[in-house]
Formats: C-alpha cells, structure tokens, sequence
C-alpha cells in the first residue's frame, strides 16, 4: 500500500469533529492528549484514519452516557504509541484472544469486522495492538508503530 510520512497527531485533529459529534448524541465526551513531539511516521492516512475510527466507534459503544473516551500520541523507546482507552465495562480476559477474529461480535447489529480490519491495518504499517482491560473499569487498546526508516519504500 501506499505511504508518505504524516504526522498522526494531526490525523487525530481532523477526526475529532466527528467523533465529537458522534459522542455528543451518546452524551459522552472526547479527550485528546497529544505528544507535541512525536515523529512523523509512514501512513496511509486513508487507513489509518478507518484505525482511528473503529477503535473510538467501538470505545462509545462499550460505554453508557458518561463515558469518557481518551485519546493519547506518546513516544516510548522510540515507537510512536496511540491509545484509545474507555471508561466502559471491559472485556473478560478469556475473551480477549477471540477479538480480532473476523466476525466475532458481542452486539446484536454487529459485523464483528472492525477489529480485525484494525489489526491488518496495524500490520500493514509494521505495528501491532495490545489491549488492556479491566473489568468494571474500561479498556484501552494500544497501536505501537515502527520507527520509520530513513528510506521507507513500499
Ligand atoms: P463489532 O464492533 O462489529 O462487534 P469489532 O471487531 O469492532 O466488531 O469488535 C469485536 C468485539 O470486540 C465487539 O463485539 C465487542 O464484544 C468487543 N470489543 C471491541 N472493542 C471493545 C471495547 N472498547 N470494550 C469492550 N468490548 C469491546
Ligand atoms: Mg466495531
């Protein structure tokens, strides 16, 4: 696929009115963390903004009318890091495995497609997800993106 260098804090920043305004008819609310620094990776922004949005579709949909979804750029030991976490009721830990299979779904109208479109997403870009979970509490999935290289060709 194609890439080009982007910056993700930007992507985020052009989704937020529409994530905005999809929580806003749930009664829930949208905070956005950014870390100013983070280095530009290589993107197809076109997926990675159908990333962005499955994650944070999914988050409201897991929460009631006070949820709070949290969204965070951070650099750790060079990767650059995307949370999405939610304040909704988590995910049993023996469920967690099943998640990005195709077609697994817990919701009545659900496709059960989102998740495993956002993990070929991730791998196209060399990244990976990691879910946390707590029960009760929430969950927050983490997309960890390569470093990019000097000459990224793809
Ligand atoms: P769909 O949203 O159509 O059900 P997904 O592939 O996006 O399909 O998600 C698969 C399943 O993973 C969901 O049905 C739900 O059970 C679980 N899931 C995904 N995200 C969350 C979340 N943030 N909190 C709780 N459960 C989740
Ligand atoms: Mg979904």
């Amino acid at each position: 696929i194609e890439k080009e260098a982007g910056d993700l804090n930007t992507v985020i920043r052009e989704l937020l009115p529409l994530m905005w305004a999809d929580a806003n008819l749930r009664g829930q609310s949208i905070a956005f963390y950014a870390y100013e620094q983070l280095p530009r990776i290589a993107m197809n922004s076109r997926e990675i903004k159908q990333l962005i949005l499955n994650l944070a579709r999914n988050g409201m949909e897991a929460m009631d009318d006070r949820g709070e979804l949290r969204i965070e750029t951070d650099l750790v030991d060079g990767e650059v890091v995307m949370r999405i976490g939610d304040t909704g009721p988590g995910i049993p830990a023996d469920r967690l495995d099943k998640l990005f299979e195709p077609f697994y779904t817990t919701k009545s109208k659900g496709t059960g497609l989102g998740l495993s479109l956002c993990l070929s997403i991730a791998e196209r870009h060399h990244g990976r997800i990691v879910v946390d979970s707590v029960e009760g509490k929430g969950t927050t999935f983490s997309v960890i993106f390569e470093q990019m290289s000097t000459n990224e060709e793809t």
